[in-house]
């Protein structure tokens, strides 16, 4: 659902300029130097992009979900990298807090997320517990009108710039599946509360992950979220099930722009006296990354519109999760083919946005565990 569609039109025409004119330039700089440049992250505070999905009542610009995904394959027709980096506070990093939060919890936290003066994480992932989510085993254990947070978390993204997490922890020491777990919001400063350093990573370069580590974290009962034990596990899915959609989102504009890429050097390189775009073997690839690029992005929009309109689309979060990660992959992959030996070159952008996108398929549940989702649901 588009609320306004003439004022949600002037938003994605200022979104798309951003890109063009100030994120693709400076990508390889986001590169070489593994950061955000700060002139950056504070016109992305002034758009108003760390805030898209957060309620306008506390201070969001309260996308409906047709809205989120369109902003997002605009934004992500530059590096997913600069995505990320809100992606916490617009997604897993929020929205525990807007679908499950108190009054006062949302009051506490949600407008410093939406002004991007603070950023959020998410973490679930454990050593020991990636695709079982369900069997985590960080515990946090009652004491007055405490809880004990004590394990880690891994791979967690944006957590060296992280002030808040939601963690889930296990409160029901006894349980060893998804039933014994809460969902807290725990602040940074928390004293017992460690970050690692960064993860050296295949790609996305500029965006952050990194365990963090809980040692006796003293955190308020109030923190609870949804204020009852047990709860936390169903909180994460709640979320997961925004966030796949999102990441399908991502996926077809970062293949928009792989796509573009390839079309324009078909375009410009010569071989056997004409542009390689005059070969009926490269126009197949261009053809086929066309038709999945549209079929993706048809997807991602009609799911989209299904959850505005109310009904539950773990179903439909889970197909283009899976299509479309996986469709970003063979895309990124005729690219690099078509760029031929320069698409093997680090200063190519095929290069590295081949790199990126397989984080897709792994993610979020990787294309496994999408698959299991789907299976699921239609045997049922
Ligand atoms: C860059 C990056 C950022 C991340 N950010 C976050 C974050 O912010 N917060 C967070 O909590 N987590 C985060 N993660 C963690 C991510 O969600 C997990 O890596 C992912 O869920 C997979 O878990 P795993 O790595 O332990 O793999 P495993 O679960 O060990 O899976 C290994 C392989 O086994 C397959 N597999 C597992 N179970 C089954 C099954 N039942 N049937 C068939 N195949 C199966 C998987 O598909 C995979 O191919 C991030 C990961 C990365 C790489």
């Amino acid at each position: 659902m588009i609320r306004d569609p003439e004022s949600f039109t002037i938003l994605l025409d200022t979104i798309s300029r951003f890109v063009r004119d100030t994120l693709i330039p400076r990508e390889p700089e986001v590169v070489d130097t593994d950061e955000i440049p700060g002139d950056i992250l504070a016109q992305m505070r002034a758009m108003g992009l760390f805030g898209l999905t957060i309620p306008e009542e506390y201070g969001g610009l309260g996308f409906t979900t047709e809205e989120e995904v369109l902003a997002s394959m605009a934004l992500c027709y530059a590096s997913p990298v600069f995505r990320s980096r809100i992606g916490t506070n617009t997604g897993i990093g929020s929205q525990g807090i807007v679908i499950d939060g108190s009054p006062e919890q949302k009051q506490k936290y949600l407008p410093r997320l939406a002004a991007g003066e603070i950023t959020g994480s998410f973490a679930l992932t454990e050593p020991a517990a990636g695709s079982d989510a369900g069997s985590l085993r960080t515990t946090a254990r009652r004491d007055g009108d405490h809880y004990i947070l004590s394990g880690s978390k891994r791979y967690i993204t944006n957590a060296p710039e992280a002030n808040v997490f939601t963690v889930m922890a296990r409160t029901n020491l006894q349980s060893k599946d998804a039933r014994g777990v809460s969902a807290f919001i725990v602040d940074r400063d928390s004293p017992g509360l460690s970050v690692g350093p960064y993860d050296v990573k295949m790609g996305q370069r500029g965006s952050h992950t990194a365990d963090v580590i809980f040692d006796n974290v003293k955190v308020p009962a109030a923190n609870l979220i949804g204020g009852q034990e047990g709860m936390g596990f169903k909180t994460a899915m709640k979320v997961l099930d925004k966030a796949r959609l999102n990441i399908a989102a991502v996926c077809v504009g970062v293949a928009e722009r792989l796509l573009d890429e390839a079309l324009n050097y078909a375009k410009q390189r010569q071989q056997f006296g004409k542009p390689i775009a005059e070969f009926q073997l490269i126009q197949a690839m261009l053809a086929d990354s066309k038709a999945e690029v549209y079929a993706g992005r048809s997807m991602v929009l009609e799911a989209a519109r299904k959850k505005d309109s109310g009904p539950n689309i773990t179903l439909e979060a889970s197909c283009a999760k899976l299509f479309c990660a996986e469709m970003v992959g063979r895309v990124a992959d005729r690219a690099v083919q078509i760029h031929g030996g320069a698409g093997y070159m680090q200063v190519s952008a095929v290069e590295r946005l081949y790199r990126d996108v397989r984080l897709f398929r792994l993610y979020e549940g990787t294309s496994q565990i999408q698959q299991l989702v789907i299976a699921k649901h239609i045997l049922r």
